[in-house]
């Protein structure tokens, strides 16, 4: 601006009384810089009389200490050398005792010489948009460092924001597509609806969420999984879109190939005749397949929970043996009696195995039914016809034991040659055997009906082992039986049963250990419990073996030439026994180094309803 010193003077007087109006904050100074004017906004802001404020520079100690020298050097370079002066700095607020920016520009006017007459300036609060500023490069840097695809686009789809993550996952560098159109650059496949939709949608709502597929610089197709919101400015004026995408192709392929060989698995377990199961111990629903649910008398569409399930065993369940076994880590495996709901009676097996989080919680189950219905009922026909038989042969049997000791008798009376009093004991020794084996039969048939009887009463432990001792003793003489020290004491049980259990255990020690020649019984007893082990020299057992010679009807098959004669019925007499007693029986044993059996059994009964 160029004008006369009269010019001048006017323009000052309207300047000055503009200038004290104004909200900005304006000054004056002559060529030389040395501020000579100052509105009352200025005043205010910084809080300084006008006796300081005029002194050489002063302002510059309201200016942020790491602005300065940039700004002194602004004005001097201006004053040497006319020009627009325009510069941002940090002023200090005498309210808030804070600096705040400015943006500060000021203007020479020349006279008609051409020389600086005066500087006119204003110092604008630019404070907000620096904020913003920071605010915007804070979120750039955080867009940087994200590991999922942030891009940025404005209402058009430009794109505005593309950052490191978005170059290594679409192939693009950020150069490359700053400015250009978002659809031209990504082809994007909306698997419902098409993009002008996608975008009206998200206009309404918000938001997006969810899958869509997108193309690489290479051409190759990535399933991505993504989530895009508006941007709005600060008067809420929608202003763009940002959207996070995050590469989901290899988990979505690894899901595709997981759900596949389920698929596969569950037709192999279906070809079987397996239903399968998954238990959820958060929800307690027992999440079953059609088959399995046939099996238990549900239709398929039915959920199904655990409570229900129990509901249809036989008797009643509560649940607490699956969820024992899941707490215990243990494998599960079951035979249940269900009833469907019109009244029928089937069989199943369950098998199950526990699945647990990193810290070993229970967080499911699964596993597989089977019908056993037909088998079930093969195994109580052949029960029922094995009580049966035992009780046909009993009558007979006895018949021929009695008419063979009336033979003997009157033998001996008759004075009949000796020959015949050795056949006649030899059919009494058989016919023993024969009323031994039946009787087997009866009790094991018996305690499958849960049918055998007990007698209670006092057994002293050291005489029913003498007892024992005397009956096995002589069936083998090369074997000498001992009986390390004597316990004192007495139990409550029924003598007769145990002594079963302890001559089925003692005739194995030596029906199973030919070559050796001695079997020793430790008994010991304590405060609550008795516990009689018996250690033999044979030929043990293999571990694999172990946990079923308690089952009903199980030997182990040792070859053609190890044929020892048996029905597999001693143990799991003698394991049913001591279960009525309330102990427990165990095995230790190594293959051809022996093997010890120990009885445990409480000297006062547990369980008063078993009796
Ligand atoms: P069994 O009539 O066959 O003897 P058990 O029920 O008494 O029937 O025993 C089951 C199986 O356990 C037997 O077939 C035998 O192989 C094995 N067994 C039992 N006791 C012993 C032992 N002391 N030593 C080696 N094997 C034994």
């Amino acid at each position: 601006m160029t004008m006369t010193e009269e010019d001048l003077k006017k323009y000052e007087e309207g300047f000055y009384r503009l200038a004290d109006a104004l909200p900005h904050m304006v000054w004056t100074a002559p060529p030389n810089g040395e501020n000579d004017y100052y509105n009352q906004r200025w005043f205010d802001f910084t809080g300084f009389s006008r006796a300081e404020t005029f002194q050489h520079e002063w302002w510059i100690r309201l200016v942020h200490p790491d602005d300065r020298a940039r700004v002194l050097a602004a004005w001097h370079k201006v004053l040497a050398n006319p020009t627009l002066y325009e510069v941002e700095y940090r002023l200090w607020e005498q309210a808030t005792g804070q600096y705040r920016w400015f943006l500060t520009r000021a203007t020479p006017v020349y006279n008609l010489q051409g020389n600086v007459i005066k500087w006119f300036g204003t110092c604008t609060n630019i404070d907000d948009r620096k904020q913003a500023e920071s605010k915007l490069l804070f979120h750039a840097s955080l867009a940087q460092n994200i590991t999922d695809a942030v891009v940025a686009t404005n209402l058009d789809g430009t794109i505005l924001l593309w950052n490191s993550a978005a170059e290594a996952l679409y192939g693009w560098k950020q150069e490359e597509v700053q400015g250009k159109q978002v659809n031209d650059v990504l082809h994007t496949h909306y698997t419902r609806v098409k993009w002008e939709e996608w975008v009206a949608d998200i206009l309404k709502t918000g938001s997006w969420r969810g899958e869509i597929r997108q193309q690489r610089q290479d051409g190759t197709w990535l399933d991505i999984q993504g989530g895009v919101s508006l941007v709005r400015d600060v008067n809420g004026q929608i202003t763009g879109l940002v959207g996070l995408f995050r590469d989901i192709t290899r988990s979505k392929q690894i899901a595709h190939e997981l759900a596949e060989s389920e698929q596969q698995l569950h037709a192999a377990i279906d070809v079987a005749g397996l239903g399968h199961w998954r238990f959820d111990p958060q929800t307690n629903l027992f999440d079953c397949s059609a088959r399995c649910k046939a099996y238990l008398g549900f239709s398929p569409a039915t959920m199904v929970s655990l409570d229900q399930v129990c509901a249809r065993v036989r008797p009643p369940e509560q649940g607490s043996a699956l969820l024992d076994t899941l707490k215990k880590q243990e494998l599960f495996e079951k035979e249940y009696q269900i009833q469907w709901p019109d009244g029928s009676l089937h069989w199943l097996a369950v098998s199950g195995r526990g699945q647990y989080d990193k810290q070993g919680r229970p967080i499911g189950m699964a596993g597989v039914t089977l019908d056993i219905t037909e088998r079930k009922l093969g195994e109580q026909r052949k029960d029922t016809f094995i009580s049966m038989a035992s009780h046909e042969l009993k009558t007979p049997l006895t018949t021929i034991k009695g008419f063979t000791q009336l033979l003997k008798r009157q033998a001996k009376r008759l004075g009949l040659p000796e020959q015949m009093a050795v056949t006649l004991a030899k059919v009494e020794k058989q016919a023993n055997t024969l009323t031994k084996l039946v009787n087997e039969l009866l009790d094991v048939s018996k305690m499958q009906a849960g049918q055998l009887e007990y007698t209670w009463g006092k057994v002293e432990i050291d005489q029913l082992l003498k007892d024992v001792i005397e009956t096995v003793q002589p069936t083998s003489p090369q074997h000498s039986i001992r009986v390390h020290g004597e316990t004192g004491c007495t139990l409550t049980g029924d003598r007769s049963r145990l002594e079963q259990v302890f001559i089925n255990l003692l005739t194995n020690a030596l029906k199973y250990s030919p070559q050796a020649d001695r079997v020793d019984i430790f008994p010991a007893c304590s405060e609550q419990s008795v516990e009689i082990c018996i250690r033999d020299y044979g030929q043990g057992i293999p571990p694999e073996e172990q946990k079923h010679i308690f089952e009903r009807f199980y030997r182990i098959d040792r070859g053609k030439n190890q044929k020892v004669e048996g029905l597999g019925m001693g143990l799991y007499v003698a394991g049913q026994i001591v279960e009525k007693h309330g102990g427990q029986i165990t095995v230790d044993s190594k293959e051809g180094e022996g093997a010890t059996f120990c009885v445990r059994l409480p000297l006062s009964h547990p369980l008063e309803n078993a009796r």
